[in-house]
């Protein structure tokens, strides 16, 4: 006879007692005890219901021996359903948790190639190199007359005197295609006015973005000259000093300066009296692109 079989029989004894409000239970502590020895499983509990029973019993009976007995039994069931629960909810949770942990898990390898592209230059570095002699010893000698009478220290995050030089020069070389004579006089007037120890602010207004590259490859004598470059210059100042006056902590927005970084011209800038009243303002620069951030007086 299986466990089953021998729980049913019990059962149909016992729930003949349960109908008997309380009399007639003087074998129900045996059944019970017998129920007790037996090897009672979930898969016995599921199928015969003998749990149910048995909590029937303890409720009508007035024996204090079976009500304690049926209490066990039912505690001992319990603990069998329960464990049997709370090992499938552990183990679903178990399920749901390592999901979570591959859900997790995906968005990492994505960021990580996100992050691979972001390390990606967003853009190749325009084709600026070239091999021929000319056009580098051009580049080397206008990289020179940039630097003149200037510390590299005052145009902290402009572009530097090298990429200028090549710039002015690819603007130069672009409008000729070669390095015949119209070429080599372009690049030798360049020179003279960048190097002309009385058109300092032509220099500098390169240097500062405020003339660009393309600009300065196409502009006439009269124009690198001297007052042209100081109304630009006094036309900036001023700008900035009326500014000054109504200044924010913001400072002021300008198309006129050229980031040296990425090379647009959104800036705002701030004109500061850093050091005595009757030397040059310092004005900072800070790029709203890209946030490179410079200063020059
Ligand atoms: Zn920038």
């Amino acid at each position: 006879m299986s466990v089953e079989e021998e729980v049913m029989k019990i059962q149909k004894k016992l729930s003949k007692m349960t109908s008997d409000d309380g009399s007639g239970q003087e074998q129900a502590l045996d059944l019970l005890k017998e129920l007790q020895s037996l090897n009672v499983n979930l898969d016995v509990l599921t199928k015969t219901r003998i749990g149910m029973t048995v909590n029937a019993l303890r409720k009508s009976s007035k024996d204090d021996e079976v009500i304690t007995l049926a209490k066990v039994l039912i505690k001992n069931w319990k603990k069998f359903i329960s464990n049997s629960e709370s090992n499938k909810s552990s183990s679903s949770s178990d399920s749901k948790e390592s999901k979570k942990v591959k859900k997790e898990e995906k968005p990492k390898k994505e960021e990580k190639e996100r992050e691979k592209d972001r390390k990606l230059p967003s853009s190749f570095p325009p084709s600026s190199n070239t091999t021929d002699s000319v056009r580098l010893k051009c580049r080397e000698m206008l990289a020179s007359a940039i630097k003149t009478n200037s510390k590299e220290d005052d145009f902290e995050g402009c572009a530097s005197a090298d990429e200028l030089a090549q710039e002015l020069e690819e603007a130069i070389f672009a409008e000729f295609k070669n390095t015949d004579m119209r070429y080599k006089n372009r690049i030798r007037s360049r020179l003279a006015n960048l190097k002309d120890p009385k058109n300092p602010t032509l220099r500098t207004n390169f240097r500062i973005g405020a003339i660009g590259a393309t600009r300065l490859a196409t502009m006439s004598a009269e124009e690198m000259a001297n007052d042209d470059m100081k109304q630009l210059r006094d036309k900036f100042n001023k700008e900035a000093i009326n500014d000054a006056q109504l200044a924010t902590a913001q400072g002021t927005k300008t198309d006129m300066l050229k980031c040296g970084k990425c090379k647009k011209r959104n800036c705002t800038y701030n004109q500061l009296q850093t050091r005595s009243s009757d030397e040059p303002m310092t004005t900072f620069v800070l790029c709203n692109e890209c946030g490179n951030r410079w200063k020059f007086c």
